[in-house]
């Protein structure tokens, strides 16, 4: 028997991933605003099975814009086997390899979204490179480790159009609370005077492309 499809009523908190509810909730709504300033479709680096997609690719249907959904698809460090956020259900035994893909195309099938979100699988940097820009919104969730959060910044940032806005997660200024790479990355760009911060929810900080 067929899944009963719930489309609008899908719980976001019900994917997998992490993202807290009012850091969703502010990224629909900063994505949406953004729509109204700025030229462009939304990107999201790191989709993981599709949490942000559901909340970003909600934005993008109302704002009349497509989401590109960028994500290998095979995990962070902390993701991987004997690390602390592994996930045996998110794991190609055969393969040895992390695979969320099938996640998140079920997670954009049961939002009712798949014409909303672009799915690209493959690096954030290499896809970066060759992505013609510009974007009105752009979400950094990718890696943690200091060369992952660079190359995501460095891939993207750029891409963002003026009165565009650009939203790193993670963002940890105390080191006590979490690892520094978004928060470094995040420094970078308000010190890159491309970019002005406007607010911070919870772990979540919003910037804008001057
Ligand atoms: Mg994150």
């Amino acid at each position: 028997m067929a899944l009963t499809i719930p489309g609008d009523t899908l719980d976001p908190q019900s994917i997998n991933g992490f993202l807290a509810p009012d850091e969703g909730e502010a990224l629909q709504a900063r994505a949406m605003e953004a729509a109204t300033l700025a030229p462009g479709p939304f990107v999201e680096i790191g989709s993981w099975c599709g949490r942000s997609s559901v909340y970003l690719g909600r934005a993008a249907r109302a704002s009349k814009r497509l989401l590109f959904a960028v994500d290998h698809h095979r995990g962070s460090e902390e993701h991987q086997p004997g690390e602390e956020y592994h996930d045996p259900d998110l794991f190609d035994a055969a393969l040895g390899r992390v695979d969320t893909l099938p996640s998140l195309r079920r997670t954009l099938a049961m939002a009712d979204l798949e014409a909303d979100v672009a799915a690209i699988v493959g690096s954030s940097a290499a896809v970066g490179a060759a992505f013609g820009g510009p974007a009105s919104f752009v979400f950094i969730d990718g890696g943690h480790a200091m060369d992952t959060a660079l190359a995501d910044y460095r891939a993207w940032a750029g891409h963002v159009a003026r009165g565009g806005m650009l939203a790193i997660h993670d963002v940890f200024p105390n080191p006590e609370d979490g690892g520094r790479p978004p928060y470094e990355i995040w420094k970078m760009a308000c010190e890159s005077g491309l970019f002005e911060p406007i607010t911070r929810v919870n772990t979540l900080e919003f910037l804008r492309r001057v």
